[in-house]
């Protein structure tokens, strides 16, 4: 007996297979931080959890419309207008067991067998599999960290042909978090326009989640309104991923088909999550914006650490929670005998060597790449970051042999590999040599090892600023360069 041929093609989701493996190494007592997956470490807000409550008591505990609550689509309606300026009526609007059930509707209902939808690369994991499950043809179009990870409108012009029946596209971004301006879009809609035929699915579901100007929905361009689905969901602005809802506002004929399809799928979505998203929708985004704040910080810090890891090439996402670096420097290079090929491996290596959970770039279309996730706590990131840089500096660097402090604050790193060594016309014969030519020539004050009976080492304080010691890390990297 097999499964049908369908799912033997589908490929399981690599987020979730690679936070399944992190787990699997934690339950065996590994020390495991997990940076792989999309979800706020922040719990929902409790006005909104409240609302749920409330539902609870107030018996909603039946069946409910397939497409959502009357009042629910009203206030999602309410929603489109006061942040994107979209004008939606109720019958345009279903509401679905998350976003990802909503992309999974759409595409079900619009797509034939054959038919090509276009998927600009780095892409949500899932799109290419949903399109495939449809039957039709995932035409992948790729842009590199030279791009700001976004796809030019003349590249989309050219994918364009006869059997192409939708574009398919999240922004702010998930894996890059990238975000598509209101000029990028312009161009986009200039080319769609003149393709009416063609679907444009906006995946919206990051629209809070953005560190320069408010993320624009392409639904907002009156030429291209008529052609446009419009998702969102409530897991990521609102800390609510375990809730499961999603919703689409588009063309009534293809909210009727997500409708008919769920009705023999899932029916209505859960009753009680219906009516807090009500709750949480009716809210005021800036109720929300602490958790903004919060990640604003973390991806700061994120970017300011990975930038110290030389073979990380690292841009400054604007959206999302996600650092999407280009590693493609550490491929072909070992690592404690362990040979990198790619990003697959690296994300192994990653895991089984420094504990520290990614995602491989490779399932999001961007084979160059790797996904660090810093919707987690700040401390589980710092403590992340130092070890991947724990972990490639001693891979790369020889000159510095570094482990892992259990306390205190101090680094206290092997440098004996610099000794003998010339650097800058300056002979280093000891830590005390070391010590000086770090202070003369880099400005940077650490202790000789000497001072502590350890000849070999150097004493770097990390009780400073997080600032300074990122300074400090830059100049002893370029000194020793
Ligand atoms: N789209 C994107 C871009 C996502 O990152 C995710 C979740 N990781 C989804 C859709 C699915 O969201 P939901 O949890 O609401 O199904």
């Amino acid at each position: 007996m097999q499964v049908s041929e369908r799912l033997q093609q589908l490929k399981p989701s690599a987020t979730i297979a690679m936070t399944e493996k992190a787990r699997e190494l934690k339950t065996q007592g590994k020390d495991i931080i997990s940076l792989s997956i999309g979800e706020p470490d922040f719990e929902t807000p409790d006005f909104i959890k409240e609302a749920a409550i409330q539902a609870i008591h107030d018996n909603y505990n039946h069946y409910t419309p397939v497409p959502g609550f009357a009042d629910l689509r009203e206030t999602i309606c309410e929603k489109f207008k006061r942040d994107n300026g979209i004008d939606y009526t109720p019958n345009q609007i279903v509401v679905s067991t998350g976003a990802k059930n909503t992309i999974y509707n759409i595409i079900q209902s619009l797509v034939n067998p054959g038919d090509e939808v276009i998927i600009p690369a780095p892409y949500w994991v899932s799109y290419a599999d949903i399109t495939e499950l449809a039957g039709g043809v995932p035409v992948v179009l790729k842009a590199g960290i030279e791009d700001d990870y976004k796809v030019s409108a003349e590249k989309l012009k050219a994918a364009i042909g006869p059997k192409t029946k939708a574009v398919l596209y999240s922004s702010p971004c998930n894996p890059s978090g990238s975000v598509l301006s209101k000029e990028d879009l312009a161009a986009w809609v200039e080319v769609l326009k003149e393709h009416p035929n063609v679907t444009i699915i906006s995946d919206e579901i990051y629209e809070h989640i953005h560190y320069a100007d408010k993320p624009v929905s392409i639904a907002s361009f009156p030429e291209v309104y008529n052609q446009t689905v419009t998702v969102n969901g409530l897991a990521k602005g609102f800390a609510m991923t375990g809730w499961r809802i999603g919703f689409m506002g588009g063309p009534e004929w293809i909210a009727k088909a997500c409708g008919k399809l769920q009705g023999q799928v899932t029916s209505g979505t859960n009753a009680i999550a219906q009516r807090a998203a009500i709750t949480a929708l009716k809210a005021d985004p800036k109720d929300m914006k602490y958790m903004l704040d919060a990640f604003a910080k973390r991806r700061d810090l994120v970017i300011g650490l990975a930038s110290n890891i030389p073979l990380f090439k690292v841009n400054q996402p604007k959206g999302a929670f996600y650092l999407f670096p280009d590693v493609s420097a550490c491929f072909g290079k070992s690592f404690k005998g362990k040979t990198i090929n790619d990003s697959n491996d690296l994300a192994m290596y990653l895991l089984e060597e420094a504990g520290v959970a990614t995602v491989s770039g490779a399932a999001f279309g961007a084979e160059n790449c790797l996904r660090i996730s810093y919707a987690t706590g700040e401390d589980q990131l710092k403590e992340a970051v130092f070890k991947h840089f724990k972990k490639l500096a001693s891979g790369f660097d020889p000159l510095f042999k570094v482990n892992q402090p259990k306390g205190a604050f101090y680094l206290f790193p092997d440098v004996s590999a610099c000794f003998g060594k010339n650097f800058k016309g300056k002979t280093i014969n000891d830590a005390d040599d070391l010590a000086m030519y770090l202070l003369e020539e880099a400005g940077i004050a650490t202790v000789s090892g000497g001072a502590f009976g350890a000849e070999n080492c150097l004493r770097i304080s990390y009780a400073t600023g997080e600032d300074q010691l990122k300074e400090a890390f830059r100049r002893i990297t370029e000194a020793l360069a």
